[in-house]
């Protein structure tokens, strides 16, 4: 039978109450076992469990907890079929697009999960979600890439968002459809399934400050954008502009800031704040200025995968051209690749 790896991190799904809310618990390996034996445990694959210490609540993650994450892949890779990693919810979008960057092509699945009611605690979701990264990791028709189990629904990491902060439906994937879905047969999308290869453990050189996100509205200060630009740590931007990919001109202010930054080598990445779609920075005259100021056409990526592209990218150290291209170019199936011009 298969053997996976668990990885706990922490969240909700291994938290206990306490007077000042949920809070990470102890004991993870015993009400784990405790729990999966009440729900079926003994027809899920076989495991070992890792805990990472401290357990967190993931609204703490900082980047270097992914090199953590990897390091520990690679020691434990070769002796498991597949990996399951046990998350919190708030930044899970997160990890799961920044693993995929870093590892690249895996010759494994790993299936990130969590809860958004702790394990033990009445209608929890988190022996259902921990039985799907279960028997999705396990599957032999799994796809081969880091993926996010959540309410019967497998989606593609780095295309994952969490998109209702209180529904256990809590995950989605709005740009692409979903790679598997659970009813009473597990269905699994292999027609567009990654290349699959031996994963890449290096670790990335994260400092902060690197990278920002800046979401347009109207009534932005030309002051405050001029002086996030001209940070001079800042390598890489994301602009959440209007619609299929239009900023406000700020009287020319903002494509001003844009030109100066692209010039002296930043990153600068648009995509849309709608829930769903691409950019099309030809369709208005106020996005085709963008083009012409170097920005980057995201697509469809999503703000969660252009921030941890662009951080693990720089973390490797690709910058200037070579950094601009990978940011335009599909790694992991994280956007729909442009139209040829
Ligand atoms: N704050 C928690 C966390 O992200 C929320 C959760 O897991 O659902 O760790």
């Amino acid at each position: 039978m298969s053997r996976l790896l668990i990885l706990y991190t922490g969240g909700t799904i291994g938290m206990r109450p306490s007077p000042a809310g949920y809070v990470p618990g102890d004991g993870f390996a015993e009400r784990l076992a405790t729990q999966l034996a009440a729900h079926g445990g003994q027809a899920l694959p076989a495991y070992r469990l890792v805990e990472m210490t401290p357990a967190i609540d993931s609204a703490n993650l900082e980047p270097e907890t992914w090199n953590r994450l990897v390091e520990v892949l690679a020691r434990h890779w070769a002796d498991h079929d597949g990996v399951v990693i046990l998350h919190g919810t708030d930044t899970l979008a997160y990890t799961a697009s920044a693993l995929s960057f870093m590892l690249g092509a895996l010759d494994k699945p790993v299936v990130l999960t969590g809860a958004q009611i702790p394990l033990g605690q009445p209608r929890s979701d988190a022996p259902g979600n921990l039985a799907l990264a279960m028997q999705s990791a396990a599957h032999p028709a799994a796809p081969r890439e880091v993926c996010l189990a959540f309410h019967d629904r497998l989606l593609r990491g780095n295309r994952a968002r969490k998109v209702d902060s209180l529904a256990l439906a809590a995950f989605d994937s709005p740009n692409a459809p979903w790679l598997g879905r659970a009813g009473i047969e597990l269905q699994l999308e292999t027609a567009s399934a990654l290349p699959a290869g031996r994963p890449d453990f290096k670790p990335a050189a994260f400092e902060s400050g690197r990278v920002a996100l800046l979401h347009c509205h109207p009534g932005l200060s030309h002051r405050l954008v001029a002086s996030l630009l001209e940070d001079p740590e800042l390598q890489g931007l994301v602009l959440l502009s209007y619609g299929a990919g239009n900023p406000p001109g700020l009287s020319g202010g903002l494509i001003a800031c844009l030109e100066r930054a692209t010039a002296r080598g930043m990153a600068i990445v648009n995509l849309t704040q709608c829930h769903r779609g691409s950019v099309r920075q030809g369709t208005y005259a106020s996005g085709a200025t963008l083009k012409d100021a170097g920005v980057i056409a995201g697509q469809d990526l999503t703000p969660e995968a252009a921030l941890t592209k662009l951080q693990v990218l720089l973390g490797r150290g690709l910058h200037g051209a070579a950094l601009r291209e990978a940011m335009a170019t599909p790694l992991r199936g994280e956007m729909t690749a442009p139209a040829a011009d």
